[in-house]
């Protein structure tokens, strides 16, 4: 069986989910929530999934990266400090960014479908949180593991991609592999007058 993911315009979608006690995560509603996701995540070839796209506001999400998925290369994978990340599951988090550094690069979401967009993020977090067995974890994560952990955490918090990415890169799926895939990202900057057209305070956005 798999889950039904919520499409953007749900309000769900924008509600801050409420934390979960230990209780509650043992239960076995969440237990069967957990790998119902899990199947959902993998149905959808995505690497992450929070609880609120699948109509549960709680604290919970479930991630795996096979970095294997749509053909991408090594280079790609490299560009992107892409690897491989075990399934693992995420409740009640809170994030810290580790140092200044960010990336931008093109993201999609699952409930978003069809459409990607340049978004910043920090390169390095670090993560604590409760997994399914209510022990408590914290992870230290850098490149792409760090721009999914950001990109489930803030659904737990009622944001989406879109409200942070660079809005005049939003693109269909299939224009993003016509015309930006592969580019790189000072190359996109520059074709779309990212800073040109920018307010000056947004140039200063790290
Ligand atoms: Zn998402």
């Amino acid at each position: 069986m798999l889950l039904k993911i919520l499409q953007v315009g749900d309000p769900v979608l924008r509600q801050v989910a409420r934390p979960l006690s230990p209780q509650e995560i043992l239960s076995d509603r969440i237990q069967q929530l957990v790998e119902l996701m899990r199947a959902t995540m993998h149905d959808a070839e995505g690497v992450g999934l929070a609880a609120p796209q699948v109509g549960e506001p709680v604290q919970l999400a479930v991630i795996e990266d096979r970095a294997d998925f749509s053909g991408l290369t090594p280079e790609i994978l490299a560009e992107r400090d892409r690897r491989p990340v075990p399934f693992h599951v995420i409740i009640n988090p809170t994030f810290a960014v580790e140092g200044e550094e960010g990336a931008a690069f093109f993201e999609s979401c699952l409930s978003v479908s069809g459409f990607l967009g340049l978004v910043r993020r920090a390169l390095r977090v670090r993560v604590e949180a409760i997994n399914e067995k209510a022990e408590s974890v914290a992870i230290e994560a850098r490149g792409w593991y760090a721009r999914i952990l950001q990109h489930e955490i803030d659904h737990l918090n009622g944001t989406l991609y879109l409200d942070q990415m660079e809005v005049r890169t939003f693109s269909t799926s299939a224009n993003y592999a016509r015309f930006w895939r592969g580019k790189p990202v000072e190359e996109v900057r520059r074709l779309l007058r990212l800073d040109e057209l920018a307010p000056a305070h947004k140039n200063a956005t790290p």
